[in-house]
C-alpha cells in the first residue's frame, strides 16, 4: 500500500507505488479485554486502483475480475483473510470471479459475531 492523503470528508487518496497493486484494505480493530477473542471490528477502508478499474469495468473480458477484486477487498474488510484454496476469491492472487463455498462460510461467521454500541 502506498502513502495514503486524507481528504476533507474522511476520503483518502491513495498512491500506488505499483500500477499491479489493484485493490487494498484496511481494518481497525479493537480487543477491550486484551484477548483475541473480544477483538472487535471498528472501522475500515477500502482503496481501488481508479485507472485500473476504470479500464477493466469497461472492458466486458475483465470487468468480472474487477469485481472478483472488489469482493476480496471487502470481505478483507469484514475480517477474512487469504486462504490457499485457489477457487476461492479470497486466495490472495487467483482471478476467481465469485465467492466460494469457503468465502461463504468465512463470511457466515464473519456476520455472526455481535454488535456493540460501547466500541
Ligand atoms: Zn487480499
Amino acid at each position: 500500500m502506498g502513502a495514503g492523503a486524507r481528504r476533507p470528508g474522511g476520503q483518502a487518496e491513495v498512491a500506488y507505488p505499483d500500477e499491479e497493486v489493484h485493490g487494498v484494505a484496511s481494518r481497525y480493530v479493537v480487543a477491550p479485554s486484551g484477548t483475541p477473542w473480544s477483538a472487535r471490528y471498528v472501522t475500515g477502508w477500502v482503496g481501488l486502483n481508479r485507472a485500473w478499474f476504470s479500464a477493466a469495468l469497461a472492458d466486458p473480458g475483465r470487468a468480472a475480475v474487477a469485481r472478483g477484486i472488489m469482493l476480496h477487498e471487502l470481505a478483507h474488510l469484514v475480517g477474512l483473510d487469504h486462504v490457499e484454496d485457489p477457487t476461492q476469491v479470497m486466495h490472495a492472487t487467483s482471478e476467481t470471479t465469485g465467492l466460494g463455498d469457503g468465502d461463504r462460510e468465512g463470511l457466515a461467521i464473519a456476520g455472526a459475531g455481535s454488535c456493540y454500541a460501547d466500541t
